[in-house]
């Protein structure tokens, strides 16, 4: 079977959940569509010449503004490619309530070409071109990290954008996902894996769900293959080894695997990777070479945290996983996801199970917005409130509270607090609305067609209470 395109799928999947609901005439069309398309090109002068650089800044939908969305760094990404992800983060925070519309960048390159220094004169240039046209802005269109991109290259932009606008007293909300000193805000480098892990804890409390699944309790012990151990994927297999109890069996890279049936120690992996470049030599797992062929390895979960097309309508028959959890945006083809629906297999989507990284991004926002740390005001009176309880606990019952639970009372909620709270909230709230309307209407196969058709009357109601 030949493969849709990326966007092609993504338009499908609209399209389906759009046939269950019942909007007026043409607004479908006006929601599926990109609403504008940037590409720049720029050259870039080095000792041996100039270099010309091909970027974009796809924006989806406008219904509520700035938009959002990563920028990535490929060699291989093309405009299909930023259509598609662009669509993606409209649905996306319709799905987790953020007020933001959808947009996503990318500039064709490979970072590892180029040194520090090149990086920064490339990154800061585009930076311009794209603010220049608006396209960088914290009141229009507002970047974070997505492939290739990080905290780094988010702070040179911000920087950028800063000398470009320095009367703008909110110039660093320009782009999200830089570092803490450079107006970040704590939790968001491990947002979305983060958002991955409290995604699937919601999901196993739902026992039901979880039957269907054809798995049974909690996430302990259940077997776990991860595809990429980068921003996203890191964190999600950490937190799930170290707080769930959850065995990570597998560790896919692209120049490797680290397979152990007993669980890998993945601080201690990466810290190896790291060091060495990949996984061999590292002595808690069995090295593999080739890591494609080990997506279709026995497990309970499959986290794909890599990028998008990697199971395909070729080796969809062959997953052995009972579910996908998608990490990674569209990491399953249009194709795949038919044939894995019609074997059972259950697939969080992408659209839900990735937003911990926006949601975040959002606080980041609004706290450069309000120029102070999320909980510097309140986190001392809290501390004072929990203080006074603790003591009438205990004078009025004439012992002492434990030790530990009298911390917890006594704990004023810092940043730290203050974002995963917001986050679990968010990605417990937004599975719950997922499987309602999953149960409750027949005509919606699956999670993903689900999560479309909540983000499309979400979008569609915005468009029509401002006038389209
Ligand atoms: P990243 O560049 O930090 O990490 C990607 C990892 O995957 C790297 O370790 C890379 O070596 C590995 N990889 C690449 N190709 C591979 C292959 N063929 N097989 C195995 N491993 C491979 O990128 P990231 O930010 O973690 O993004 C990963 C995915 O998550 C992308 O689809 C991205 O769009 C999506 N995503 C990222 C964020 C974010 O906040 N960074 C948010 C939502 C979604």
């Amino acid at each position: 079977m030949s493969e849709l395109s990326f966007l092609e799928g993504v338009n499908r999947y609209y399209d389906l959940a759009e046939q269950s609901l019942d909007l007026p005439p043409g607004l479908g069309a006006k929601i599926k569509a990109c609403n504008s398309v940037f590409m720049v090109r720029f050259p870039i002068g080095f000792r041996d010449g100039y270099k010309v650089f091909t970027g974009w800044r796809v924006v989806h939908s406008e219904h509520f503004l700035p938009v959002k969305g990563g920028i990535r760094y490929s060699e291989i990404v093309d405009q299909d490619e930023v259509e598609a992800l662009a669509a993606l983060m409209s649905y996306k925070c319709a799905i987790v309530d953020v007020p933001f519309g959808g947009a996503k960048g990318a500039l064709k390159i490979n970072p590892g070409d180029y040194d520090d220094t090149s990086m920064e004169r490339i990154t800061r240039r585009f930076a311009r071109e794209l603010a220049n046209k608006g396209y960088i802005s914290p009141s229009l269109n507002v970047p974070a990290p997505d492939m290739g991109t990080g905290e780094r290259e988010m702070a040179w932009m911000a920087d950028e954008y800063r000398r470009m606008e320095p009367t703008d007293i909110n110039a660093m909300a320009c782009v999200t996902g830089k570092p803490v000193n450079q107006g970040g805000i704590l939790g968001r480098s491990e947002a979305t894996g983060r958002g991955v892990q409290l995604g699937l804890r919601e999901f196993f409390r739902h026992s039901e769900d979880v039957k269907r699944a054809g798995l049974n309790n909690g996430l302990a012990g259940k077997r776990i293959i991860i595809q990429g151990l980068g921003k996203v994927g890191y964190p999600a297999a950490k937190f799930l080894h170290e707080e769930d109890d959850a065995r990570i069996t597998g560790i896919l890279e692209y120049n490797g695997a680290l397979l152990h049936p007993d669980g890998i120690d993945v601080e201690a992996a990466k810290q190896w990777q790291l060091a060495h470049g990949s996984f061999e030599g590292f002595e808690g797992g069995t090295f593999v070479p080739d890591s494609t062929p080990l997506l279709e390895e026995d497990c309970d979960i499959l986290i794909p945290a890599a990028m998008e097309g990697q199971i395909t309508s070729e080796n969809a028959p062959r997953i052995k996983a009972n579910i996908i959890a998608e990490a990674a945006n569209g990491p399953v083809t249009y194709g795949a996801h038919q044939i894995l629906r019609e074997r059972g297999v259950v697939i969080i989507p992408d659209i839900y199970l990735n937003a911990g990284g926006v949601v975040v991004s959002y606080f980041e926002w609004i706290k450069n917005l309000s120029h102070i740390r999320l909980g510097r005001l309140g986190r001392r009176a809290d501390e004072a409130r929990g203080d006074h309880i603790v003591t009438a606990l205990e004078t009025m019952s004439g012992k002492s509270v434990p030790g530990e639970l009298a911390d917890r009372i006594r704990h004023g909620a810092g940043e730290l607090d203050l974002v995963r709270s917001g986050l679990d909230d968010t990605m417990r709230d937004a599975y719950q609305q997922i499987r309602e309307v999953y149960l409750s209407r027949k005509e919606i196969p699956d999670l993903r067609t689900a999560g479309f058709a909540i983000a499309i009357e979400k979008i569609s109601r915005a468009n029509i209470m401002m006038g389209v």
